[in-house]
């Protein structure tokens, strides 16, 4: 039997495309991520329309580091937690950094700052529930 699959955290990634879930001010087109569902945050702009959009699936690493400790939300771990490599991400087109894991068996010593990511849909933890899934980077192989 197929187990069930979940989002580890609901409303910040859609693992069926896969891509994060963000918004865009319909003013001034600045992206937030996570969502943001009240108003701009942008202190320039006084906007509350905000429209749903998927973000970039593809970024490039702008900083990198091994995680010895739990980050803060909207960062999810595993529990227990292991240590593992984690990477911010900038994704050019919205101008902004994303969080996230890289994916299983992809080390520190396999980065570099520059390095073209892609988002991909792993399982973080599994219960008797369900697997609970989240997004990782993984470096994109040009190689073919
Ligand atoms: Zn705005």
């Amino acid at each position: 039997m197929t187990p069930v699959q979940q989002v580890a955290v609901e409303g910040f990634f859609d693992p069926t495309i896969p891509a994060l879930l963000g918004t865009r001010c319909v003013e001034c087109a600045t992206v937030f991520f996570p969502a943001e569902e009240t108003s701009c945050r942008n202190p320039h702009c006084t906007s509350t329309a905000l429209e749903a959009m998927t973000l970039s699936t593809r970024g490039t690493v702008w900083s990198y580091t091994d995680a010895q400790y739990q980050p803060p939300p909207p960062y999810v771990a595993a529990d227990p937690y292991v240590p593992f490599a984690l990477a911010a991400v900038e994704l050019e087109k919205e101008g902004i950094v994303v969080l996230g894991q890289l994916a299983h068996g992809i080390g520190v010593d396999q980065l570099s700052v520059g390095m073209e990511v892609e988002l991909v849909t792993e399982v973080l933890y599994s219960d008797e529930e369900a697997e609970h899934l989240v997004w990782k980077w993984r470096p994109v192989n040009n190689n073919g």
